[in-house]
């Protein structure tokens, strides 16, 4: 199939990638788990390689490469079993720097893009509130006007890179109720008011994920990120790259597990022979082949429609509403046929596992997903883009 979708040079720019990783990258994995976060050094080698940006404009820094170089990069992303190493590094490039590569002005990508892409300045994006994720249009985080400032008090939870950010992109309220009146603004670390916790978590170890508060902390309206009171129509439009970007994650995590698995099954022998030679056994990885090979196919298809413009919020959603719950049946299937190593943490499955379970929950849980697509399928409900992507 790989040759329908990727030319000579994204399979070159794969084999780059990979030999950066799994040099600079792979013998620091387990250090990086342990420690709850990655280092600031590993952003600045990202900047330098170039991998911060890949389809970024070329004047900030990006290399302004097609759609599908940005799924080779997720696809080696995910192969160092590390979604929290992904993640820190997502967060920042994928999440904050989508917003101001699409919302900012000239004088916010110079300052917040250019850097980002050097991997100097760290992003996140926060939108979830202790109050709930799911609601996007009821977050009460509030930015009250006062001359030429906002004064912003609320809080964000489940924050990636909430801790460790040098800023902060934040959904706020500047308007009246609903989603008619949600701000997305820019709020710089140091400003006075600012504080941030770190959360302890299941999975995703090599991440740190935090709660924000903010107190009486003051920004001035230049750091509005677009248009006033457009920000829930941006955070939706954005949601729909999201979403892909997560069902190919799900599709590259199974694939991880499933290759994992086959090798270990060559090698595992009881009752005198290869565990791949019995038949059960054989029949579940070809099951999980063929289920994994068919969620690949239709994110691929949709990057490909995406890529040529189309507004794909419907089958975004369905794609990581199937492809995040294969995930997590593979990687837990997979961890099975270990046997007892798969419950260990010196073998790859057990991190595999619990990175995946996140899939189903971040960026629109699988209830809020169906939600959106019953009211499509059903109700014949359409959305537009807010700005064309
Ligand atoms: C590790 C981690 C990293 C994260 N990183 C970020 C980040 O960088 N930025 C950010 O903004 N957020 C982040 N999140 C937050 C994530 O997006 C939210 O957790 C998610 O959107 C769900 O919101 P909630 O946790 O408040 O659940 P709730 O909204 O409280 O939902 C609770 C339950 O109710 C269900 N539910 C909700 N609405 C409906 C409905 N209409 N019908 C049926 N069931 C429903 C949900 O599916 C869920 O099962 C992160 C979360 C985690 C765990």
């Amino acid at each position: 199939m790989n040759k329908y979708f990727f030319t000579e040079e994204h399979e070159l720019f794969r084999q780059s990638l990979r030999a950066f990783l799994d040099k600079e990258v792979r013998p620091n994995i387990e250090q990086w788990e342990a420690d709850g976060q990655i280092p600031r050094a590993i952003f600045k080698r990202f900047g330098e390689m170039g991998f911060m940006g890949v389809t970024y404009p070329e004047k900030y820094g990006g290399m302004g490469l097609d759609t599908f170089f940005a799924v080779v990069y997720t696809e080696e992303m995910i192969r160092m079993n590390s979604s929290g190493f992904n993640t820190s590094i997502g967060a920042h490039a994928g999440l904050a720097l989508a917003h101001m590569n699409a919302e900012g002005t000239e004088a916010q990508k110079q300052k917040y893009l250019t850097a980002g892409l050097k991997g100097e300045l760290i992003g996140c994006l926060a939108i979830t509130e202790p109050s709930g994720g799911s609601d996007v249009a009821s977050i009460s985080t509030k930015a009250v006007r006062d001359g030429d400032y906002l004064v912003i008090n609320g809080a964000k939870t489940f924050i990636s890179n909430g801790v460790l950010s040098d800023y902060i992109v934040a959904a706020v309220r500047t308007g009246g109720p609903g989603a008619k009146g949600i701000s997305m603004v820019i709020i710089d670390r140091d400003t006075p008011g600012v504080s941030a916790t770190a959360l302890k978590k299941m999975g995703w170890h090599a991440s740190d994920t935090g709660e924000i508060a903010f107190d009486n902390v003051r920004i001035p309206v230049e750091n509005i990120l677009g248009d006033e009171n457009k920000g829930f129509f941006y955070i939706m439009q954005h949601f729909a790259s999201e979403r892909l970007a997560m069902a190919l994650i799900g599709v590259a995590q199974s694939q991880l597990a499933l290759d994992l698995a086959v090798d270990y099954m060559a090698e595992r022998e009881v009752f005198g022979r290869p565990i791949n030679k019995f038949q059960v056994l054989r029949h579940r990885v070809a099951q999980l082949s063929s289920e994994t090979m068919c969620a690949r196919a239709f994110v691929y298809s949709l990057y490909r429609q995406y890529s040529q413009g189309d507004y794909i919020i419907k089958e975004a959603a369905m794609a990581k509403l199937v492809a995040t719950q294969l995930s997590d049946k593979v990687c837990y299937e997979c961890m099975r046929f270990f046997g007892g190593y798969g419950y260990m943490e010196s073998y790859p499955m057990a991190r595999l596992l619990r990175d995946s379970q996140l899939g189903t929950i971040g960026g629109g849980t699988s209830e809020v997903l169906c939600e959106i697509i019953s009211k499509m399928t059903i109700d014949a409900k359409s959305y537009k883009a807010a700005v064309p992507h």
